[in-house]
């Protein structure tokens, strides 16, 4: 069966040191109180290698925000899925909206940058979502399928590996989350497009994540919903209070 996970998208926060700090004070506190979710934290690249090592691997995955879609090679300034998962990360964040919205990154780069993770071991947690103007539209429903793309293009086997994060992008660092309706309906449809494409048991067996101003207040009703299996956590994981406070929301 699926796995309710929590997992903290750092962004471009924190000096090295912050990093290591937080990533220590949330070892601790999820030690001492064991949490009933996996809890994955995704740092910028140049925490990897020094987060992976103070945390219990047991209660913390590590996951990259980002990933190339080259393999090696003359590509200054990229960093590949084999130097993450070189670092003891498991995972790694695909398509969230900013790296789509400012880095233009595409379907095309987009599938290279899954298989990438995928042939190196990592876990892709591939977020999908549509902007206000979509939604206003009631364009939702036809946007998501079209960046489920991507991942639909692998096979059973390869897509057991992949978590799903509904990110709707008008939720996103706004401080205006989706109702826990909203989010239902949306993991619904999510959850039998990939019945649709795979099967009944593939559906049952995946992750889908959902990300948007989650925060201790509202996680609960969020992840109470049948088809949320636990949130992607932006500003509300830079704090580890505020983080515990989601991840105790499956307590
Ligand atoms: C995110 O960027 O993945 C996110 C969900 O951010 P926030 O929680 O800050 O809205």
């Amino acid at each position: 069966m699926r796995k309710n996970i929590v997992a903290g998208n750092w962004k471009m926060n924190k000096t090295l040191q912050e990093g290591i700090e937080l990533a220590k004070e949330l070892n601790e506190v999820l030690s001492a109180d064991k949490p009933n979710c996996d809890v994955v934290i995704c740092t910028p690249f140049i925490h990897l290698a020094c987060v992976t090592p103070v945390v219990n691997k047991e209660i913390i995955g590590v996951g990259a925000e980002n990933c190339a879609d080259k393999a090696s090679g003359a590509y200054t300034g990229e960093v590949s899925a084999a130097m993450v998962a070189s670092t003891g990360a498991q995972y790694v964040i695909l398509g969230h909206s900013e790296r789509r919205a400012y880095y233009h990154e595409t379907v095309e780069i987009l599938d290279e940058k899954v298989k990438l993770a995928l042939a190196n071991g990592l876990k892709p947690i591939f977020c999908i979502g549509e902007v206000l103007e979509e939604r206003e539209q009631g364009k939702q429903n036809e946007v998501v399928k079209a960046q489920l793309a991507s991942v639909f293009s692998l096979n059973e086997g390869e897509f057991g590996n992949i978590v799903l994060a509904y990110e709707p992008v008008w939720a996103i660092g706004t401080g205006k989350t989706a109702t826990p309706e909203q989010a239902q309906e949306m993991h619904a449809y999510i959850r039998s497009l990939v019945a649709e494409r795979y099967c009944k048991a593939v559906a049952d067996n995946t992750s889908i994540l959902y990300g948007g101003s989650c925060k201790p207040s509202n996680a609960k009703e969020l992840f109470a919903n049948p088809d949320v299996d636990g949130g992607l956590i932006g500003g509300a994981s830079l704090k580890a209070a505020d983080f515990k406070g989601i991840i105790d929301a499956f307590k």
